[in-house]
């Protein structure tokens, strides 16, 4: 069975298509990356997934259900320049939203989940800065806080809409190491990366896509230099590069 199944989506803003007559069949189990120029369509994609955006046309299911059922199974992490936290919320808060799907509806927190939030603060290595405003932590950390709560989650699928822009060499680390956890322990994830560097090392599989979908297999079929021309648009400059990339 397939985790999620795309059929036909198109999603338009202001009648202008971001992304046209898209079909995916997701399995279970890979860390899959979604690559493409800036304005293809990466976020929209993860976006119409996730029933945040209204369709042209198209069908999607997560593990066979839709949307409104499933959307519990998903934990997301949007693009950073998103977040704009002028409020006052320290770490321990943030990471405990990821369990408010598994309270009452009129529930506390119980110490079962504050023990979770402990743990994958522990896991992101943010422990020591549970009681720190969220403001105050470089991006970085800031990342390695939203992975936490997306973890504190306990999710089948994560979507990460490029997790690794302007984070540290530690927080980079931290997420490789995450992804590959989460992956053998069955677990699907859907990872926004826009430039081409480790995208070999990062993802089993790969969405090539700049508005239409150019292609979707592993890494190792389809990340050649005439389909990454082909999502890039084929210019020159990215020519070269992408030769060196490609056989690196
Ligand atoms: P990517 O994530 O690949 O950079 P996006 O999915 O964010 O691309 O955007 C795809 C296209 O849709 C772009 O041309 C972008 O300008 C446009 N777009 C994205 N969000 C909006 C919005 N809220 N309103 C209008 N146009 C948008
Ligand atoms: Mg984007």
């Amino acid at each position: 069975m397939y985790v999620i199944t795309v059929k036909n989506l198109t999603i338009s803003y202001n009648k202008k298509p971001a992304i046209k007559g898209v079909n995916l069949n997701i399995e279970p189990g890979s860390v899959i990356g979604i690559i493409g120029p800036n304005g293809a369509g990466k976020s929209t994609l993860l976006k119409g997934m996730l029933g945040l955006l209204p369709f042209d046309t198209g069908d999607i299911k997560i593990f066979g259900e839709n949307i409104d059922r499933s959307r519990k199974r998903i934990s997301y992490i949007p693009q950073r320049e998103q977040f704009d936290w002028d409020f006052p919320i320290n770490v321990e808060d943030v990471v405990m939203m990821g369990r408010y799907a598994h309270l009452p509806i009129v529930g506390f927190p119980k110490a079962g989940d504050k023990e979770i939030v402990r743990q994958v603060l522990e896991k992101v290595e943010m422990d020591k800065y549970a009681k720190r405003q969220i403001r105050q932590l470089s991006g970085g950390q800031q990342q390695r806080v939203f992975l936490a709560r997306a973890l504190a989650q306990e999710s089948d699928i994560y979507f990460l809409d490029e997790p690794f822009v302007g984070v540290d060499a530690k927080t980079e680390r931290a997420i490789f190491k995450l992804m590959k956890e989460l992956k053998g322990i069955g677990k699907t994830l859907l990872v926004v990366h826009h430039d081409l560097s480790m995208v070999k090392n990062y993802f089993d599989k790969l969405i090539m896509i700049n508005q239409t979908l150019i292609a979707y297999g592993d890494s190792e079929k389809v990340f050649t230099p005439e389909l990454v021309n082909k999502t890039y648009g084929g210019r020159l400059t990215m020519l070269q590069k992408t030769e060196e990339l490609v056989s690196g």
